[in-house]
């Protein structure tokens, strides 16, 4: 089970190395989301000597008076061999192996943060231990609870510190090691007091008693030991530390350890609770509680990690695909975002996207409504027939048919025609030219980029404009042929009394009459209106040949002929992110790839049980 406790270990430190705190960012924290163990109790009551004997090492300041000024969160890995050594958070890749010259630090490191006063911080120093000698475990050094300020500390002391130990302990996630000394009345125990306050069922505290070795002769802590004098959920466990004497006289922590072992294996009062009492002992409850803490938060910790990746996966789709870095893959790129919007603009023609509808109306409606507006009838009227007709003989009246009449009657009326096929072709390239802008910010992958942007949509209506230019040549030259040719059928099969016009017996003056101007008037009409129509189908038809048809065809043909000239360094340009959004990106990627880890890791755990 060390292997889960180093798991914890390493997703901490990961999100430590992060910045993950949770202080400021937006995402929830492992850090927070994990136990460590804070030691708690009035000054001097032993806290720094329990957690030295936990790690087996000498490395904290320890003494009379006010020695922790800061909190130190320290923690502990085991390493299966090599030599010890300790890192600090404030000097990352310096390691110590001389434990002296870390207690050095930390006394130097507290008085930089405090200055040489008896303040204290909040800021908390970052130990970590290496070390085959010790279990996993993430332990949190506090300065000692006290009841007045001494030596111009100032007045607020008191209540800095208590706030301080309270800010540790009150988070849920947090084991409090409650030390209290055997030589004093636990009816007065700091440790005790403010740990029943933040956890009133005692959930989460472990008592622990120093000093036992100090007690008065006569009396013993079996009472206290055995629960009955204070009753906590956990077993009180009693430690023998060493004297201030011991400290002095430099024994060392094996020394220390084999004397705790003796003193309650051979001192009567204690022998039937030896197997349960000393810091070796409180190593591995606290470890074993930490397992059990650990394992029950698994599957909180999973919703977690995977809630975040989603959201770090979904903010970096968003943010779409980092950029190539050889001109091969920056041209494949700009292609693809290519071929996305012209797949785009397609549907808005093909009708899986709206908007190629208005294309037909122009059809239905628009044009015939033009057409119907050119008013024939009012061109072909008797006295604009007679004027073209007189015109058109100058000055030798026709003989038999008025010929050249006929033929200017209908051009004039045919040209006309000219002005609904040119709007008409308009009309459709502007709704082209408003699907492509339709389609370019429904580009995802456009938005990325703007100068990409701006040059595709460029280059889009660029080619539409030589398509409507290509569009209004071809019908007009479908208007000019209707007028260049005319049908003969159609007036061969004019019935006879039409031809009267042409009749040579009915004099020179009969030819000009109403009622023949009339009769020619509506012939034209008829003739010009059977064009019309069939006009009417045909400009259809050539706009969408040369302007529809040809922008699915080929609207990014001509973009994609210059790109191929185009060099790596021109590509760059039109693939110019925001450098906010690239560093953004990277940053996200960086996350993601810290909370897949972990989930692998804490999946792994979580199977394997
Ligand atoms: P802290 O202020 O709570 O961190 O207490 P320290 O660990 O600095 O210890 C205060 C003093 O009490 C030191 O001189 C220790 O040597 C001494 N001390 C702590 N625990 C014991 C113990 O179990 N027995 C004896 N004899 N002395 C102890
Ligand atoms: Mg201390």
């Amino acid at each position: 089970m060390e292997n889960l406790i180093a798991l914890v270990n390493r997703l901490q430190r990961a999100c430590t190395a992060l910045g993950d705190h949770g202080d400021e960012s937006a995402l929830p924290t492992l850090w927070d989301a994990l136990p460590s163990i804070a030691v708690v109790g009035g000054q001097s009551s032993g806290k720094s000597s329990v957690l030295e004997s936990i790690v087996g090492k000498d490395f904290l300041p320890r003494g009379s008076g006010i020695v922790t000024r800061r909190p130190l969160v320290l923690q502990l890995h085991r390493i299966d061999e090599g030599r010890e050594y300790a890192e600090f958070g404030h000097l990352p890749r310096k390691r110590f192996t001389d434990f002296a010259a870390v207690r050095k630090e930390i006394s130097e490191e507290t008085d930089r943060e405090t200055g040489r006063s008896k303040a204290i911080s909040t800021v908390p120093i970052y130990l970590s231990i290496h070390s085959p000698n010790v279990v996993n475990l993430t332990l949190i050094d506090l300065p000692g609870l006290t009841k007045v300020a001494v030596d111009g500390q100032p007045e607020s002391i008191v209540q800095d510190i208590d706030n301080m130990v309270r800010s540790y302990i009150e988070k849920p996630n947090s084991i409090i090691l409650a030390i209290s000394p055997a030589n004093q009345d636990l009816a007065t125990s700091d440790a005790i007091k403010i740990s029943r306050e933040v956890d009133p069922k005692g959930e989460r505290t472990f008592g622990v008693l120093t000093k036992i070795d100090l007690m008065d002769k006569g009396t013993d802590a079996v009472d206290i030991l055995e629960g009955r004098a204070y009753k906590l959920q956990f077993p009180w466990i009693g430690v023998v530390n060493r004297s201030q004497q011991d400290i002095n006289k430099n024994v060392d922590m094996i020394a220390a350890r084999r004397r705790e072992r003796e003193y309650f294996a051979q001192t009567p009062e204690y022998k039937h609770l030896a197997h349960r009492m000393g810091s070796e002992h409180l190593g591995k409850v606290l470890s074993k509680h930490l397992e059990t803490v650990i394992k029950s938060r698994i599957p909180g910790l999973q919703s977690l990690i995977n809630k975040t990746i989603i959201e770090l996966e979904s903010e970096l789709s968003r943010l779409g695909k980092p950029i190539a870095t050889d001109a091969g893959g920056k041209l494949y790129m700009i292609m693809e975002i290519c071929r996305v919007f012209d797949g785009i603009f397609k549907e808005h023609l093909d009708g899986s996207r709206p908007g190629g509808d208005k294309i037909y109306n122009v059809f239905d409606n628009q044009l015939p409504a033009a057409l119907k507006r050119l008013q024939f009838d009012k061109h072909l009227a008797m006295e604009n027939v007679r004027k073209l007709i007189t015109e058109a003989d100058g000055y030798q009246p026709h003989l038999i048919a008025p010929e050249q009449g006929y033929r200017r009657l209908i051009e004039t009326a045919l040209i006309t025609i000219k002005g609904p096929a040119e709007a008409a072709v308009d009309a459709v390239h502007g709704i082209l030219k408003e699907l492509i802008n339709k389609s370019i910010s429904e580009t995802s992958e456009l938005k990325q980029y703007p100068s990409l942007r701006v040059e595709v949509g460029n280059a889009a209506v660029e080619s539409l404009d030589r398509m409507r230019d290509e569009s209004k040549r071809a019908t007009i030259q479908l208007v000019e042929m209707e007028y260049s040719y005319l049908t003969i059928d159609f007036f061969r099969k004019l019935p006879q009394d039409v031809e009267k016009g042409g009749n040579p017996t009915h004099s020179i003056f009969d030819r000009y009459n109403d009622s023949y101007l009339r009769r020619i008037g509506s012939t034209v009409l008829s003739y010009v209106n059977m064009v019309c129509g069939s006009l009417r189908n045909s400009i259809p038809k050539s706009i969408v040949y040369c302007q529809v048809r040809e922008a699915k065809r080929s609207l990014l043909d001509h973009f994609f002929t210059e790109l191929g000239k185009k060099e790596g360094r021109q590509l760059s340009t039109l693939l110019d992110e925001d450098p906010a959004i690239m560093q953004r990106r990277v940053s996200l990627a960086k996350r993601l790839e810290l909370y897949r880890a972990a989930q692998s890791e804490i999946d792994s755990v979580a199977w394997s049980k």
